[in-house]
């Protein structure tokens, strides 16, 4: 060997040395479970394995927990239905308050409050009509429009009523129903980021079906940089957008849907008119509480996309990027910089305008 190579060779083990003295041999550990009706992924990264394993069963029995106490699936007399508060709202709806979970007190706190905000866009009492579409069902039918204008009249969040002082909740109507499908995800996957931080993990992410929730940069330092699916292309990206220690959430018109004559009927519904929103194909939001991410997403994507934009940029730190039905890609000014938009995406793109 000559005299430089050796230099080399020598200089190469000592950068070695001092990266693995710096970064004390950081595993990555990930896990994967069906939840929520989707695949959930929690990626975390530390040295010690034993550790991190721990941490995410623990992350995964807290998002179990949570799904459970908003599950409006189950059949009555089922251990299942027993275990969830939203059946048991739904079932006294009329009748009488019910005690519930400090969980679902702010579940449903933060979900009457972004009902308001939203003019109802977003509305966790929608149960009756999500019910007559059964997107959920191996089966999706088009009700007869006849009885969608009847469930509407037992749809509506002011029929909810939330009582923190004594942990009750009401539902005023007889067959109004709670359903937290476009909310309880976010809400279980900001409880497991909670448990992933307090056991000291500070390098994560969780993957709820297109929920993430991330803690810290990457594993080479740098933001995590969430994939935007093209709304119209399986396994396609319009861009990406860069995320440290926040949250990103999509709803969008392709995760469930069936398509009869030519029109295609999805599972986000308007509530004012009962059936599938049309304005947006995806709408992306990008802040740090994932819970009002799930939340946020659903109303900015059944909203006009001025109406959309225009409540994102109210809200502190909130952004927002949309897909529209026109094919358009429009965000919040405060995105620019921190997203890549494919300039081949086949979508109008006129940054951030
Ligand atoms: P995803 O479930 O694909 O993540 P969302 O968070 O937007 O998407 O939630 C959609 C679910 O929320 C539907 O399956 C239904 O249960 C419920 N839902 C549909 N439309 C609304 C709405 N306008 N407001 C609140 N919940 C809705
Ligand atoms: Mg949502």
């Amino acid at each position: 060997m000559t005299g430089w190579k050796a230099l080399l060779a020598c200089l190469l083990l000592v950068a070695v040395m001092v990266y693995a003295w710096k970064h004390p041999s950081e595993v990555e550990y990930s896990s994967q479970q069906f939840l929520m009706d989707t695949f959930v992924t929690v990626k975390v990264y530390g040295s010690d394995r034993g550790h991190l394993q721990q941490s995410v069963n623990e992350a995964f029995g807290e998002m179990r927990r949570i799904a459970e106490l908003a599950d409006h699936f189950p059949q009555a007399g089922t251990a299942a239905y027993r275990a969830s508060d939203v059946c048991a709202i739904n079932e006294k709806a009329g009748i009488r308050p019910v005690r519930v979970h400090s969980d679902t007190i702010t579940m449903l706190t933060l979900a009457r409050q972004y009902a308001e905000l939203s003019h109802g866009a977003f509305d966790p009492a929608i149960g009756a009509v999500t019910d007559l579409w059964n997107f959920s069902g191996d089966n999706p039918v088009i009700p007869v429009s006849e009885s969608i204008r009847q469930r509407l009249k037992l749809s509506g969040f002011r029929y909810l009523t939330v009582n923190r002082d004594n942990s009750t909740v009401y539902v005023r109507k007889k067959g109004v129903k709670l359903d937290l499908g476009a909310s309880a995800k976010g809400y279980a996957t900001e409880k497991a980021y909670q448990i992933l931080k307090r056991s000291g993990i500070d390098k994560a992410l969780i993957d709820a079906g297109g929920n993430i929730r991330t803690i810290g940069t990457n594993r080479e330092g740098k933001p995590w940089k969430i994939g935007i699916k093209d709304p119209r292309r399986e396994g396609g990206l319009i861009g990406t957008v860069s995320v440290e220690n926040g949250s990103a959430v999509t709803s969008g018109d392709y995760y469930r849907f069936f398509e009869r004559d030519g029109s295609r009927y999805h599972h986000i519904l308007d509530p004012r008119t009962g059936y599938p929103g049309n304005h947006t194909m995806s709408a992306t939001v990008v802040t740090q509480d994932s819970a009002l991410a799930d939340i946020l997403s659903t109303a900015c994507f059944v909203l006009p996309p001025s109406e959309a934009l225009a409540l994102a940029t109210g809200l502190k730190e909130v952004d927002l990027l949309l897909i529209t039905s026109d094919k358009k890609i429009i965000h919040t000014p405060t995105l620019t910089g921190r997203i890549e938009i494919n300039p081949n995406s086949g979508y109008r793109y006129d940054q951030g305008r």
